[in-house]
């Protein structure tokens, strides 16, 4: 898998000072199990090191990117790398962006506006990541600020490795069959996210409009990736747990289902984390040849050995 990533966070001396912003949880876990695309338009722009810009107000609600250099508007230097590094991006099968935070280019909701006076006005998207965002709506992007916070770390995370997933299956010539195999593979999985839209996923599977199947792929991947970038929380957690237990409760004993409801109702008052009433579940999908369940995305989302569920802080 490939992500994009703010050079500086892999350790680049490209920062307008020439130091970094190593970021071990980029390099050293998810770099186990991807490839990154360094990008940095401010170091292809004006090198290393470099002057400081911000992002000043203009008149068209908008904002123009000023050195502090004494060149007043360098947007035009900066927009010309900005298109250099898109399309160095685009030509790779990139599955996501991890953007640096608060910086004027980089910088996911975190960059700061200021007004023409020099005070500070509010925060906004960075000028690439802006660029970014338009040429791709649908991809995985989040900034490694955000990314320490264990629920949006999981989230991301999570989001990552689905739309990997789906990218392969569409590489895979998928037929309706497969299509559907795939959704219920990702029953679960979806219902944490939004039950909404996996109802909805559900009737563009079922087509009954008779559609052909190029325009129910194409409808299916737009709703499947909105859906993905939504965020799970305990509530929809649990009741997604109490659902996969209906399919081991006649199966297992009444100790081994009051153990199993007690680790739910822990989940759901934040004693343990999501990992315990989980792993409870994938033992008995397995001692039970549950297939439906052990084909759940929702049991194995990402390599385990990430334990991103295995922090209490990863439910909200
Ligand atoms: S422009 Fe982006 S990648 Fe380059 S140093 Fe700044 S934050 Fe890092």
């Amino acid at each position: 898998m490939k992500i994009a990533v703010s050079g500086c966070l892999l350790g680049e001396e490209i920062r307008y000072s020439g130091g970094h912003s190593h970021d071990r949880f980029v390099t050293q876990s998810l770099g186990k199990y991807a490839q990154f695309v360094s990008f940095c338009p401010e170091h292809l722009a004006f090198g290393t090191p470099r002057s400081t810009i911000r992002l000043v107000e203009d008149e068209n609600e908008g904002y123009y990117v000023q050195s502090s250099d004494g060149e007043v508007d360098v947007t035009e230097k900066l927009l010309d790398t900005n298109n250099l590094e898109l399309q160095k991006i685009q030509n790779e099968p990139i599955r996501g962006i991890i953007f640096k935070s608060k910086s004027p280019s980089c910088g996911l909701g975190s960059a700061m506006v200021y007004r023409s006076n020099g005070y500070s006005k509010e925060k906004d998207d960075g000028l690439f990541v802006k660029m970014c965002k338009e040429h791709f709506p649908l991809l995985p992007m989040e900034e490694e600020g955000r990314l320490n916070d264990p629920w949006l770390r999981e989230n991301f995370i999570m989001q990552l490795f689905a739309y990997d997933d789906f990218e392969n299956f569409k590489a895979s010539n998928p037929t309706m069959k497969t299509l559907v195999s795939f959704h219920q593979s990702y029953k679960f999985m979806l219902q944490a996210k939004n039950e909404m839209m996996y109802r909805e996923l559900g009737q563009i599977v079922g087509n009954h409009e008779g559609l052909p199947f190029d325009e129910i792929f194409r409808q299916y991947e737009i709703l499947f990736k909105t859906a993905i970038a939504q965020k799970s929380s305990i509530g929809k957690n649990r009741n997604v747990l109490e659902h996969m237990a209906g399919f081991v409760k006649d199966k297992v004993n009444q100790v081994e289902k009051e153990m199993l409801h007690e680790q739910i109702h822990d989940y759901a008052n934040k004693i343990v984390p999501l990992i315990a009433p989980l792993s409870r579940l994938h033992m008995f999908a397995k001692a039970y040849n549950v297939e439906y369940l052990l084909d759940q995305k929702f049991l194995h989302p990402y390599p385990k050995e990430l334990a991103l569920r295995s922090d209490i802080k990863s439910g909200k």
